[in-house]
């Protein structure tokens, strides 16, 4: 087999990522069959070597995950509107001229994903939990799209403040507030949990307070995709709302990656089936 089309994933770890396997799956679909994805576990010190041995590699771009999203952003020749807006990339193409640019497709990749389902962020006020990496993005794409309102939450208040900050200046239509819990629920259409809070190492925990109900009318949409479905989205399941995990967000930002480099139209649905398999067979 002649494999001369190659991008990879620059994180640490990387080895749980299912982020192979959606590419592959879908290169193999497509025929491309000269394309492989490859997981490159990078440690912190080595970043800036990484960055610059996919050019002297031949590499065609690469994904780049937890925990080196910002720190690669030094290394590249250019920032895409939104990686440059949210300060992280998660995606770079290495152009044919050699200048390495980066992206962000994690904001995009949420909005796909709403979007397919038939939800919209337009003049509805939306609730973040949390203030980290991800929450930047998530911030980001609910601002872009015209969010009425938008309240962030975050156990470090002082973090959320400095979010709600950052982003107030660059959309300065904007209303977001740093409120408390109690006081947003019964107003909000959307609530989006980008904690950590709820993953393997801590499944038992929930960002949401167990007396505070969910309505019919609510999405609750949960970045975490492994367990499907995490103590937040099942009292969401059980007060009647929609409840949404992160799995449809990484497929969407995967499949925005893809087009990038292939510059043809990703099979979502094959890599979505595929990252399930990866996950939970
Ligand atoms: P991060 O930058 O480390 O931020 C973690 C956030 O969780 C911070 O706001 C932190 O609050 C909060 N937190 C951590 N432990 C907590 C606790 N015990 N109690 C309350 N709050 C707590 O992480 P990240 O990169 O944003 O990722 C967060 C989650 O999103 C992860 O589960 C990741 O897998 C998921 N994710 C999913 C996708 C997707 O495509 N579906 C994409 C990106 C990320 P403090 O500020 O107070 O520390």
């Amino acid at each position: 087999m002649n494999i001369d089309k190659l991008v990879g994933l620059i994180g640490w770890p990387v080895s749980h990522s299912v982020s192979p396997a959606m590419h592959n799956a879908a290169y193999r679909e497509l025929g491309l069959a000269n394309w492989f994805y490859v997981p490159m576990p990078v440690s912190t010190t080595s970043v800036k070597d990484a960055v610059m041995g996919l050019r002297a590699l031949g590499f065609l771009g690469a994904n780049v995950t937890v925990p080196h999203k910002e720190a690669v952003v030094p290394f590249l020749d250019e920032l895409g509107d939104s990686a440059r807006a949210i300060g992280a990339v998660n995606t770079i193409v290495v152009e044919e001229d050699g200048r390495m640019i980066g992206h962000n497709t994690d904001a995009d990749g949420f909005i796909a994903d709403l979007k397919e389902r038939g939800i919209v962020v337009h003049d509805r006020h939306a609730v973040v939990l949390g203030a980290g990496g991800s929450a930047r993005a998530i911030v980001y794409a609910l601002l872009k799209h015209d969010c009425k309102k938008l309240t962030i939450l975050n156990r470090t208040k002082a973090k959320a403040d400095e979010l709600a900050y950052s982003f107030g200046r660059m959309f300065l239509k904007a209303h977001i507030d740093t409120d408390v819990l109690e006081k947003k629920i019964d107003s909000c259409d959307l609530v989006i949990n980008t904690t950590s809070l709820g993953m393997a190492a801590t499944k038992g925990s929930s960002p949401w307070r167990d007396d505070l109900s969910f309505t019919r009318e609510q999405v609750i949409y949960d970045l975490i995709y492994n367990p499907k479905q995490t103590l937040l989205l099942q009292k969401a399941t059980h007060d009647g709302a929609c409840a949404l995990n992160g799995l449809g967000m990484l497929v969407q930002q995967g499949a925005l990656a893809f087009e990038m480099w292939t510059k043809r139209k990703a099979p979502a649905a094959l890599m979505r089936a595929a990252a399930e398999e990866a996950l939970f067979s």
